[in-house]
């Protein structure tokens, strides 16, 4: 069994307009809503590839009333916590020409009552269930110190050692983490997160990546999955370093593929496989969702098509 852990879910809606004006009235052609939060999207691919899944974090209002009730139609288990305040609302505008405007509400408060809570779940979940690995999502809520995410890992190894923890976050939450000694297995930043936590330009360049990586704190951490979109994805495991190649595929919607890589690394990891599976599962994972409409989605069919068509190459100079 595995976990996810959102602390700050939302509520997305999805404005179609021909043309945004700001300061004028917009009117709307079609609005979809949906749940979203980066731990329920890898939770969803996750389960639906069969790992039974616990999708945990913070929910509120009537915000969290809808993603709960989303969630009944879902395979995975909803565990939230209750907290005081709304789930946020995160709107995108969406015009025909494909221009986005994002706009985000920061959403509820979470409380060091409110992280105790979390923590003493957890416990319980992993004193009563056999869990093999734990995701932690995205960005921190409000009031949540930079170094919350530090604190977690540091609480679920005292726990269990054996628990693989993979970190999908961005920013100062995951500068803090690199920077401290309590290191998750797993990163997936893309090249963009990447490089600001290396205060490096962009690359995707194989070498590029390598040498930054074993200059910086990040060479501490055994697993390192840069996803590339489209030119899918560059993977540190130890001191080993591989390019893996994705199939072409009509991509539809990439939004929430890192999502699904993150799920396809716990779906593998829950299976016991080994690291090239883990590679193979995570990148098919993530390709299938940019095949899908729906936002951290996949089938089956198109994830085992996908990964039987990939590419791994190990990276074998010296830097
Ligand atoms: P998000 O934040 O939306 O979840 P991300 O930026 O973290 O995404 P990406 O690098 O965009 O993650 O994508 C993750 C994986 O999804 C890639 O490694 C690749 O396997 C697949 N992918 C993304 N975009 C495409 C695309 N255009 N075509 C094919 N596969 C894609």
């Amino acid at each position: 069994m595995i976990i996810t852990i959102t602390v700050n879910p939302s509520v997305d809606r999805l404005y179609s307009v021909n043309k945004f004006q700001p300061g004028k009235l917009n009117r709307v052609e079609t609005i979809k809503k949906m749940v979203g939060g980066k731990g329920i999207n890898a939770a969803r691919v996750a389960s639906i590839l069969g790992t039974l899944t616990y999708a945990s974090g913070f929910l509120g209002g009537e915000n969290g009333e809808f993603v709960l009730h989303s969630a009944r139609r879902e395979q995975f288990v909803p565990d939230f916590i209750q907290v005081n305040g709304e789930t946020r609302n995160c709107y995108t505008i969406i015009e025909k020409n494909g221009n986005k405007t994002e706009i985000n509400e920061t959403g509820f408060l979470i409380t060091p009552k409110n992280m105790y809570v979390l923590r003493s779940r957890l416990h319980a979940l992993l004193n009563t269930t056999d869990v093999s690995s734990i995701s932690i999502n995205g960005s921190l809520a409000t009031g949540m110190p930079t170094d919350s995410y530090v604190d977690l890992i540091k609480f679920i190894h005292a726990i269990d050692s054996k628990i693989k923890i993979i970190l999908d976050t961005s920013g100062n939450s995951l500068k803090d983490v690199v920077s401290s000694s309590q290191f998750p297995d797993f990163i997936k930043p893309n090249e963009h997160e990447l490089a600001e936590i290396l205060d490096k330009p962009v690359t995707t360049d194989p070498l590029t990546l390598m040498k930054n990586i074993n200059n910086s704190d990040l060479k501490k951490i055994p697993n390192i999955f840069v996803s590339l979109g489209e030119n899918g994805g560059f993977v540190k495991h130890y001191s080993q370093f591989y390019t893996v190649k994705i199939p072409k595929i009509h991509a539809v919607n990439t939004e929430g593929s890192g999502d699904a890589t993150v799920g396809g690394i716990l779906n593998a990891l829950d299976r016991h496989s080994n690291f090239i599976e883990i590679m193979k599962s995570a990148m098919a994972a993530g390709t299938a969702n940019a095949m899908e409409t729906k936002t951290g989605y996949i089938h089956r069919q198109n994830f085992q098509n996908i990964k039987n068509q990939i590419q791994i190459n190990e990276i074998l100079a010296t830097v």
